[in-house]
């Protein structure tokens, strides 16, 4: 079924050539279980190989004109336009992402370093009025956006192409170097990157992929003084543990959520059904805005959990390379096995599942869960599978409580034609991004995107990994006047 060609053994890839470790693991398909790679498993020592390679190569890449490090990326578009099926089948392959799903990953992916080519042509500072402080009367001045050096970049399984973009296209367009760490079951992706990036000709040593365990190569990445900053996406406990460590390192945390969306009174249903159930299955509900908690206006919920619950279980189960699928397994069996237990928890505490709730050919279903106490697992965690829970409300108020009460702050959606409801959700909502008339799962690549409490810190969108991937230094002429 698939044309990837899958080597059997995946090398580091480290100043521009492929690099052997002295160890290698398993890489097997989440759905099938058959062998799809040996992966390099580095240690120590090759990471700060790899480190040191961007350190040199930050000599070359912050020289490099930003024309030039537009024409890259440009080329790196072309590339992966003229292989976008073949990348999707690498995504598919390694993460059981439905092919469908890892088709739009690719899309995203590209326009994501073409915002970064873009971008790369438009950093820049400011001219300060130094006149408007007497000491400054006879000065000019300006900023400029400097490259701060060697970027390690920690990735997670669920899209592992696109979150790899988001790190990799701008720290290139701002003219920084790269030490790139992803997730253990999802490196081929990144790997695959890596190899357009050597054919659009990025200088050797800019970016350089290291696959291994969190705990040997990402601990390694973040105890290097060589390293300026940590860009992160992952989940809040590994984030938080990086935090701590990383002392006067740069840090940019993406983490984890449990979003939600409020459907008010006048919502219309029918026009909702289907960007509810995308939100809440698709990638298995593996995505960080999943859409896992709808509060719904008793006025509409009935009707809207009638025909939530009857699409989610019309919802294709199967391979994820085969496109009428909409959902196939999660990233592991252990993950199944949690999703399972949690839901098994809501039932013992009261809460009904109306459709899913078990496995198909191992498989867990799309899952509709209602009456949920907020203190359940369910609710309150990030539940990172096709569960979502529904729950009644009598008033956006409420509503905007219920959401709020939470430890993540991402994104969060509401339904309305109330303008002042809308207005009062924009304002209230603890959230990075609040999205009118949409579910929170929306996300286009060139947004701000980022969360509060424990969804993280600094924004992604590559404008703004821009700004966090730069400094800011300030340069005053005295005219001597
Ligand atoms: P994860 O377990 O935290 O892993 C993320 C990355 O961190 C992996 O590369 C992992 O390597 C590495 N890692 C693990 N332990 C480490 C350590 N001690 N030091 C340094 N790095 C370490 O997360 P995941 O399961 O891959 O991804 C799911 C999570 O990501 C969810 O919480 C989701 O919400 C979040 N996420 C957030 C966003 C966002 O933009 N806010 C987007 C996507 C996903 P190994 O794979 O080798 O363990």
């Amino acid at each position: 079924m698939t044309n990837v060609k899958v080597a059997v053994k995946k090398h580091l890839f480290i100043n521009g050539r492929d690099v052997e470790a002295a160890a290698y693991a398993p890489l097997y398909s989440p759905y099938s279980d058959e062998l799809i790679a040996e992966i390099a498993m580095a240690d120590e020592q090759l990471t700060k190989r790899a480190i040191g390679s961007a350190q040199e190569a930050f000599q070359v890449i912050s020289k490099i004109p930003a024309f030039e490090r537009s024409a890259i990326l440009e080329k790196v578009v072309e590339l992966l336009k003229e292989k976008a099926d073949e990348a999707a089948e690498v995504i598919a392959l390694e993460s059981a992402k439905p092919i469908t799903f890892a088709k739009g990953e690719v899309s995203r992916t590209i326009e994501t370093y073409k915002f970064a080519a873009e971008e790369a042509k438009r950093i820049h500072g400011e001219t300060i009025p130094f006149d408007a402080a007497p000491g400054g009367v006879g000065r000019i001045g300006y900023t400029v956006r400097k490259p701060i050096g060697v970027i390690g970049a920690i990735t997670p399984f669920n899209f592992p192409m696109n979150l790899v973009a988001h790190k990799v296209g701008p720290a290139i367009a701002s003219g920084n170097s790269i030490v790139l760490k992803p997730a253990s079951q999802t490196p081929l992706s990144a790997l695959y990157i890596a190899e357009l990036f050597k054919e659009a000709g990025l200088p050797e040593g800019v970016l350089n992929v290291v696959t291994g365990s969190g705990s040997v190569v990402g601990e390694a990445i973040i105890n290097d003084d060589r390293v300026q900053m940590i860009t992160f996406t992952g989940s809040p406990a590994v984030g938080i543990g990086i935090r701590n460590k990383a002392g006067l390192k740069k840090t940019t945390l993406e983490l984890g959520s449990n979003a939600a969306v409020i459907l008010d009174k006048d919502t219309n249903v029918d026009q909702v059904i289907d960007r509810c159930i995308m939100g809440a299955f698709s990638n298995q509900g593996q995505v960080c805005i999943s859409l896992q908690r709808v509060y719904v206006h008793e006025e509409v919920y009935d009707q809207f959990v009638e025909k939530f619950v009857e699409t989610a279980k019309q919802l294709k189960v199967g391979n994820p390379l085969d496109p009428e699928t909409y959902i196939s397994s999660l990233i592991s069996k252990k993950e199944t096995e949690r999703a399972l237990s949690w839901i098994e928890e809501a039932k013992q505490n009261g809460a009904v599942v109306l459709a899913g709730g078990k496995l198909a050919a191992g498989i867990l279903e799309p899952t509709v869960i209602v009456n949920v106490d907020p203190v359940l697992k369910v609710s309150c965690q990030e539940v990172f599978a096709p569960v979502v829970i529904v729950n009644k409300v009598n008033s956006v108020e409420e509503a905007i409580g219920y959401v709020n009460n939470s430890r993540f702050g991402l994104q969060a959606g509401i339904y309305t034609k109330n303008i002042d409801h809308a207005l009062l959700a924009s304002e209230a909502l603890e959230v990075g991004a609040v999205i009118i008339n949409d579910i929170p799962t929306f996300r286009v690549d060139q947004m701000p995107y980022g969360g509060v409490k424990e969804s993280g810190t600094g924004r992604e969108g590559i404008k703004y990994a821009v700004e966090e991937m730069t400094e800011l230094k300030l340069v005053v002429w005295n005219r001597g006047e």
